[in-house]
């Protein structure tokens, strides 16, 4: 019985064992069998574990790590989480709910994006959880709202900074934004959380996702540090929270490095002391989603049909677009890369070839695998694509073309 690992994807951390994928302390033929369908994703505790020990071990303890709920709001996930983060992150009303759920204290809540409706705000406030303003309507909004509820909203400002986080994925901060008030407005935001006499806490500055670049997020933080800093000076009362986002990505196409952590670790440890002495009562806090729960989740189809298109070997599976949007391309990414996929049972294979994996769906888009080099599948056999545990099944068109749900499990 030989441990190895997937020589072409060496960043997974789940074992084989007799060329199977071991997933849960089980091999995945097994697991499957137990769930008794496919598709399906499973997320493993033991990675969740090692992922936020291997963070804590890497930055100052003084950090607090939040996690940002709508990466994966399983709620057998987000409990699990609850219980290894100092506070959650949530984007809606429905995510609030899975996040009192889990039995976190509503001080370590947080409520953040655009549009958030009156329903949703009141919600907030009757939860005590603390609520980042995205902008000065949502104020007079929630300032009405609590009154009228006789309490007192907890708010923290939520900053579109006047820089932009360089190569992230996906830029969220910088420029004209709908997250966020612009640093130039918070000002006057501040003076008016003072008027209307919320609790105030402290700022959130999110910059962006999906950065590999260590020198990148060193530079976020710096500039997050500073303006909040300069605009501690306006705040209606002591900051208490110091949110300066997360973005921390993770490898997912060939090339790509896991991040490094210690240059982002020896900064904050350089920040700590000027923020104790500015803003003493201010606990500086990272959310991340997908840097946690990411690399702890695969998506698994069967092979329905094998066929083969003037020379073109294709694998139809039970699973596709509907289930993993990302992995198929976001609907035609520009240049579309396929995530790291292999034959779950067989990961190795002595006999190899080179194929198309592809859903059931009626569209070329539906594409879990283009040309891709993996052991000779048959009908049965089990697809496994790596990297899945965070923006999966929650993040895809499930109602498209009207094919059974999904099933999720954390082993
Ligand atoms: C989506 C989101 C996150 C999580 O981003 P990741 O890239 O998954 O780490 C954190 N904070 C806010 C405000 C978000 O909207």
């Amino acid at each position: 019985m030989g441990k190895t690992r997937p020589t072409h994807w060496p960043m997974s951390q789940f074992p084989v064992v007799d060329d199977c994928l071991w997933v849960g302390g089980m091999p995945l033929t097994q697991l499957a069998a137990r769930i008794g369908q496919t598709p399906f994703y499973a997320y493993e505790r033991r990675l969740l574990d090692q992922k936020m020990a291997l963070l804590r071990g890497a930055l100052p303890p003084a950090i607090e790590l939040h996690y940002a709920v709508k990466a994966n709001p399983m709620p057998a996930v987000v409990q699990h989480m609850a219980g290894l983060v100092d506070g959650l992150d949530v984007a809606s009303l429905g995510e609030l709910r899975i996040a009192l759920d889990s039995g976190t204290s509503p001080s370590r809540i947080s409520f953040a994006g655009p549009g958030k409706r009156p329903v949703e705000l009141t919600a907030a406030i009757a939860a005590g959880i603390t609520v980042n303003l995205e902008s000065p309507g949502e104020l007079e909004t929630l300032a009405r709202l609590g009154q009228e509820q006789g309490r007192q909203p907890q708010v923290a400002v939520r900053i579109n900074p006047d820089f932009e986080l360089k190569t992230s994925g996906m830029k969220m901060g910088g420029g004209p934004k709908p997250f966020g008030v612009d640093a130039e407005q918070v000002p006057a935001l501040l003076r008016r959380i003072g008027e209307l006499g919320l609790d105030f806490q402290g700022f959130h500055i999110f910059t962006g996702s999906q950065n590999l670049r260590a020198e990148a997020i060193v530079e976020a933080h710096d500039r997050s540090f500073e303006l909040a800093l300069r605009l501690a000076a306006e705040a209606p009362g002591p900051l208490r929270l110091l949110n300066i986002g997360g973005g921390f990505g993770i490898p997912y196409f060939p090339g790509d490095r896991p991040l490094d952590l210690a240059p982002i670790a020896t900064n904050l440890e350089r920040w700590l002391p000027v923020v104790k002495a500015r803003v003493p009562q201010a606990q500086v806090v990272l959310e991340l989603g997908r840097y946690l729960v990411g690399e702890a989740g695969i998506y698994v189809a069967e092979v329905v049909d094998r066929k083969v298109s003037r020379g073109h070997t294709f694998l139809i599976t039970d699973g596709g677009l509907h289930h993993h949007l990302a992995a198929s391309g976001n609907f035609g990414q520009v240049i579309r890369k396929n995530y790291p996929v292999v034959v779950g049972n067989r990961v190795l294979g002595a006999e190899r070839e080179t194929v198309s994996v592809v859903g059931p769906l009626c569209t070329p888009l539906d594409i879990l695998a283009d040309r891709m080099e993996l052991a000779k599948a048959d009908i049965g056999d089990l697809i496994v694509v790596f990297q899945s545990g965070a923006y999966g099944l929650t993040a895809s068109p499930t109602a498209f073309l009207g094919h059974p749900p999904c099933v999720e499990i954390l082993v």
